[in-house]
C-alpha cells in the first residue's frame, strides 16, 4: 500500500470507525459464538499472494465483528471500562506513524520528554505529593507509562525487593542471596487485584494476604499484627500493596492507618494501586479518598480505564526513581548515549526495552478535554452509578452490597447465591447487557459498572428494566 492508497483507505477506515461507534448500541453487547468459531472461517495458512483491501475489510465485517465483545457499547457494564475517545485514537494513530521506539532519551527525545511532562500534568491534577513529580529542582521522583497496572505492581515489587536485599546483604554479608530472599514478605488485602499475587510469584517472594474489615478495607491494626508476627518468626516485611478502588467492590484501603505503620518498619515500600479509582482524583471533591498518599513510595492508575485514553496507558509515579531503576538497570554499550547522565532513559523504568509513543494520546486527551472536561466525564459516570443504586434500593427484592463512592454498584437479589448466578447468566446470555460477578463479604454479587464512555441515563433505565424483567421471571419459577 503506497501513500496514495493509504489516503483513500485511511479515510474509509475513519468512516468505518465512526459508523461502528455511532451504531454500536444496535448490536448485541456480547457475541453469540462458540469457542473455535473463527477457525472455521479463516484459512489455516497465510495467503501466498497479496489480497485486495476490499476483501480484507469484507472479512472484518463477516468474520471478525460477529466475534467481538463490544467494550465501547453503552450497555457494557462488566469489569472496569476500556477507555476510548477520538483524540486518543488519533494520538495512537500518529504515534504508530512516527513509529519510534523510545527506550532512551536519545532514541527519540520528544517521546521521552513528553512522557515526563504529561505525567507531571496528570500527577498534579490527581493531587499527588510534589515528591512524585519530575520537573522540580533536585527532584528524585517522576512518572512513567507502563503497559498495565500489573506491570506497575511488578516493577515496584522488584524495586522494593532489590532495596531490601541490598540492606540485608549489608547486615549479613556472608549469607547467600537465596537465603535472604526466602525471608522477604510482601502484604496485601484479600481484596487486592490478583496481579499482586502474580508479581510475588515472579519475584519469588512470600505474600501474606490479609483479611479486610467489613467494608472490604485493609486496616492498619491487621497489617501491623501480621508484620510484627512475621518479624518474630525471622521474616522481613519489605512491600505492602494497597488498593484505592478494589476490583470487586471499589473499596478503599485505609492509607491513613497503613502509612504510619509502614514507616515504622525499616525499608518497607508502600505501593498504592488506584488502577481504576485513581483517575477520579482529578475531581477536587474526590481527593479525600486519596488521603494518606503522602506515605506512599509509588502510585499507579490506568487512564486507559476511566480517563478517555485507549489501552495501553498505565501511569506509575515513584517518589524516588533511583530506587526503581536500581533494580532494573542493564547498560550495554549499544544503548548508551552522550546524555545518559542528564536525561531520563525510560528503558530503566520497566521490563521491556522497546516502548511506543504512548504519551501522545494522553497529551491529546488532556488538551482536547481540559481538566474540566475530564472532571465532568467522571462526575457524569458517578451520577449514573447513583441513579442505578437508587433503582436497586427502591426494589425490595434486591440489595446493594457496596458503598457506592464512584462508578461501581454491587447488587444482588436477596436470597441464595445460586439465584443470583442464574440471574446473571440469563441476562448475559441475552446479549442485552454485560456484567460480571464478584465475591463481596462471602456473597455472590453482580457488579454493575456504570462507566461506559457513552452511557446515558436512558441506558441505566434500560439496564434496570432488563434486570428486573429477568429477575421477575426467575423468581416466579424459583427452584433455588
Ligand atoms: N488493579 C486493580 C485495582 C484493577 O482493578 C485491575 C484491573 O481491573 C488491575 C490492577 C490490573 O490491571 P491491568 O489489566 O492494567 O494489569
Amino acid at each position: 500500500m503506497d501513500s496514495d492508497e493509504f489516503r483513500v483507505r485511511g479515510k474509509e477506515m475513519v468512516e468505518y470507525i465512526c459508523s461502528y461507534l455511532e451504531d454500536i448500541s444496535k448490536r448485541r453487547v456480547t457475541p453469540s459464538v462458540e469457542p473455535g468459531y473463527l477457525r472455521k472461517l479463516i484459512p489455516a495458512e497465510a495467503p501466498q499472494e497479496p489480497e485486495e483491501w476490499e476483501s480484507i475489510m469484507q472479512d472484518v465485517d463477516a468474520k471478525i465483528m460477529p466475534g467481538v465483545t463490544h467494550w465501547q457499547h453503552p450497555r457494557f457494564h462488566a469489569y472496569f471500562p476500556s477507555g476510548n475517545s477520538f483524540p486518543s485514537i488519533l494520538g495512537d494513530m500518529l504515534g504508530d506513524a512516527i513509529g519510534c521506539i523510545g527506550f532512551s532519551w536519545a532514541a527519540s527525545p520528544a517521546c521521552t520528554e513528553l512522557e515526563t511532562i504529561v505525567l507531571d500534568w496528570l500527577g498534579k491534577a490527581i493531587g499527588l505529593p510534589d515528591d512524585f513529580l519530575a520537573m522540580r529542582p533536585a527532584s528524585r521522583g517522576g512518572g512513567v507509562i507502563q503497559t498495565s497496572a500489573s506491570e506497575c505492581v511488578l516493577v515496584t515489587m522488584l524495586a522494593a525487593r532489590a532495596q531490601a536485599l541490598k540492606r540485608l546483604k549489608q547486615q549479613h554479608p556472608f549469607v547467600e542471596e537465596g537465603v535472604l530472599l526466602s525471608k522477604l514478605m510482601a502484604y496485601c488485602s484479600k481484596e487486592a487485584h490478583s496481579c499482586v499475587e502474580k508479581a510475588a510469584m515472579i519475584c519469588f517472594v512470600k505474600l501474606r494476604i490479609l483479611e479486610p474489615d467489613a467494608n472490604s478495607s485493609l486496616r492498619g491494626n491487621t497489617l501491623q499484627a501480621a508484620m510484627e508476627e512475621d518479624e518474630t518468626m525471622g521474616l522481613v516485611p519489605f512491600f505492602v500493596s494497597t488498593t484505592l478502588g478494589t476490583t470487586s467492590c471499589c473499596s478503599f484501603d485505609n492509607l491513613m492507618e497503613i502509612g504510619p505503620i509502614c514507616s515504622k518498619f525499616p525499608c518497607v515500600w508502600l505501593h498504592v494501586d488506584g488502577a481504576y479509582a485513581g483517575n477520579a482524583f482529578i475531581c477536587p471533591e474526590l481527593k479525600p479518598l486519596l488521603q494518606g498518599i503522602e506515605y506512599a513510595d509509588s502510585f499507579n492508575t490506568n487512564p486507559n480505564k476511566w480517563l478517555l485514553v485507549n489501552f495501553d496507558c498505565s501511569t506509575l509515579w515513584v517518589r524516588d526513581r533511583m530506587r526503581l531503576t536500581s533494580a532494573l538497570v542493564v547498560d550495554p554499550l549499544y544503548l548508551q548515549h552522550g546524555y545518559s547522565d542528564t536525561s531520563i532513559d525510560y528503558r530503566h523504568w520497566g521490563v521491556p526495552l522497546s516502548r511506543r509513543f504512548r504519551s501522545l494520546k494522553l497529551w491529546f486527551v488532556m488538551r482536547s478535554y481540559g481538566i474540566s472536561g475530564l472532571q465532568n466525564y467522571i462526575r457524569h459516570h458517578i451520577k449514573l452509578a447513583k441513579q442505578f443504586e437508587l433503582l436497586v434500593l427502591n426494589d425490595r427484592r434486591f440489595e446493594v452490597c457496596n458503598e457506592v463512592k464512584l462508578g461501581l454498584v454491587c447488587f444482588r437479589l436477596k436470597g441464595k447465591d445460586k439465584l443470583n448466578e442464574k440471574l446473571l447468566s440469563s441476562i448475559n446470555g441475552s446479549g442485552k447487557l454485560h456484567m460480571v460477578p464478584a465475591n463481596v463479604n462471602e456473597k455472590y454479587v453482580i457488579r454493575f459498572c456504570a462507566v461506559a464512555q457513552n452511557a446515558s441515563s436512558e441506558d441505566i433505565e434500560y439496564a434496570w428494566k432488563v434486570i428486573t424483567e429477568y429477575a421477575s421471571e426467575l423468581l416466579e419459577k424459583d427452584e433455588c
